[in-house]
């Protein structure tokens, strides 16, 4: 009726304004108008289950992350040339959760602005221009970052200072450490492949969960071959813990110290205001230095005031609700029902992951090759039960499941009843 032709109007005129560039989800586009917890409210009243945005890590809209945002934009919200006990304060408290070498935080609004930076570090530091990535890694929209983000090519024409690496899949029969070296073999034949053409390396980045490459944690610590080669080739190591990081993993604050080795450099963004935009880059000291000789970096809105309040309220939240142990908690919980579901359901392939960041492979009953269309139609029958969920990885067959971080038991298990509920229908 009219709320439909209203709808259809709202979905027009999106893609009027934005034009080729506009994306949205699923094929009738959701109009959101609110969202508290792990739940999201369309126009027509609609509640739905959130196990996909990260962007929300301790809850939608949560109380305390609203008031110190509002009281903050009341008080003074202005740009980052003025001194200001909000920011420092805030800067000290998330520092400490880095190993001790990596003491300078630059902070900005985004995770793209972040991972550019990062480049622009790396290769200042090492002297070097050439990236490895991962074959489906997504690390940010400027010129730089789009460089190194093969998923967002859409011609196949990778830049020539950049290689990419298979994702670090296991495959059957891997004895302990196969994964780890094959990761490693595959990044030092990137760089041997960039040093015949007289390209010197500036670094290895990797998201330390592979999100978009379909979820790959484990084993703990298989990263560290290939970090080692790639230093040994003179590259950095730069984790990109935009979707890892602020206790998603259920194992301290960020993804990386899985991997046991300690990165060179580290940016972050999506969850670190839970909405407000906010981004951040920590490294050595001697990089920023080495890289201010020869130029400056200035962010007119990376670390305001407003932001540093948010995302000191950010971490409150996180320890006063113990939500890193919550990830792992309930994240072990719904991983375990997920996996009793294969027993019912032939689609269902691997399942993989740590804490709140689940990958579930959708495969053909038969063949057990990978299924999108069949992981599509899943995502849409989860929407019709009011659902929300995504896909990722290079064949769109794995679902990302990456619940905001105070996720529940009794969410988690009704998470899985609709699992089941559409695959059995
Ligand atoms: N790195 C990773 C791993 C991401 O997933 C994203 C966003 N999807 C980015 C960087 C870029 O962050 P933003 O969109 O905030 O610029």
């Amino acid at each position: 009726g009219i709320e439909d032709a209203r709808l259809a109007g709202l979905v027009a005129r999106r893609r009027s304004h934005a034009g080729a560039a506009s994306v949205l989800f699923y094929e009738e586009p959701i109009e959101m108008v609110r969202a508290s917890g792990v739940f999201m409210f369309d126009a027509k009243g609609n509640r739905y289950l959130d196990v996909y945005n990260n962007v929300p890590s301790v809850g939608h809209c949560h109380p305390h992350v609203v008031a110190a945002i509002a009281r903050q934009a009341e008080t003074l919200a202005i740009h980052t040339r003025y001194l200001n006990e909000t920011v420092e304060a805030y800067a000290d408290r998330l520092l400490a959760s880095f190993p001790g070498e990596l003491s300078n935080l630059v902070m900005t609004c985004t995770g793209s602005e972040s991972n550019d930076l990062a480049v622009r570090l790396a290769c200042s530091a090492s002297g070097g221009t050439g990236f490895v990535v991962t074959e489906t890694a997504y690390h940010g929209n400027t010129a730089l970052t789009t460089e190194i983000s093969p998923s967002s090519f859409k011609t196949g024409h990778i830049p020539p200072h950049v290689r990419t690496v298979p994702m670090p899949a296991g495959r059957p029969g891997d004895g302990p450490g196969d994964l780890a070296r094959r990761f490693a073999a595959d990044v030092g034949a990137a760089l041997g492949d960039l040093a015949e053409k007289g390209i010197r390396p500036a670094g290895l980045i990797v998201d330390t969960i592979f999100s978009s490459d379909g979820v790959f944690a484990d084993p703990p610590g298989f990263l560290e071959p290939a970090v080692a080669a790639v230093r040994a080739a003179g590259g950095l190591y730069i984790a990109d813990e935009v979707q890892p990081g602020f206790g998603r993993t259920g194992a301290g604050l960020w993804g990386f110290s899985r991997h046991e080795v300690t990165p060179d450099i580290v940016t972050m963004g999506k969850p670190m205001g839970n909405g407000y935009p906010m981004g951040g880059v920590v490294t050595r000291p001697e990089l920023i230095e080495r890289y201010s000789k020869n130029f400056g970096y200035f962010n007119t809105f990376g670390g305001n005031t407003v932001a540093a309040a948010a995302g000191a309220a950010v971490l409150d939240v996180i320890e006063s609700e113990g939500l890193i142990a919550n990830a792992a908690r309930v994240g072990a919980e719904l991983r375990a029902g997920l996996v009793s579901l294969a027993a019912r359901h032939a689609a269902i392939g691997a399942v993989r992951g740590a804490g709140l960041f689940v990958g579930l492979d959708i495969v053909d009953p038969e063949s057990r090759a990978p299924d999108p269309a069949a992981a599509s139609a899943l995502i849409n029958g989860l929407k019709r039960r009011r659902v929300l969920v995504g896909a990722a990885g290079p064949f769109g067959h794995t679902l990302k499941i990456r619940p905001p971080l105070c996720f529940s038991a009794d969410d988690a298990a009704l998470f899985v009843e609709c699992v089941d509920a559409v695959l059995g229908a």
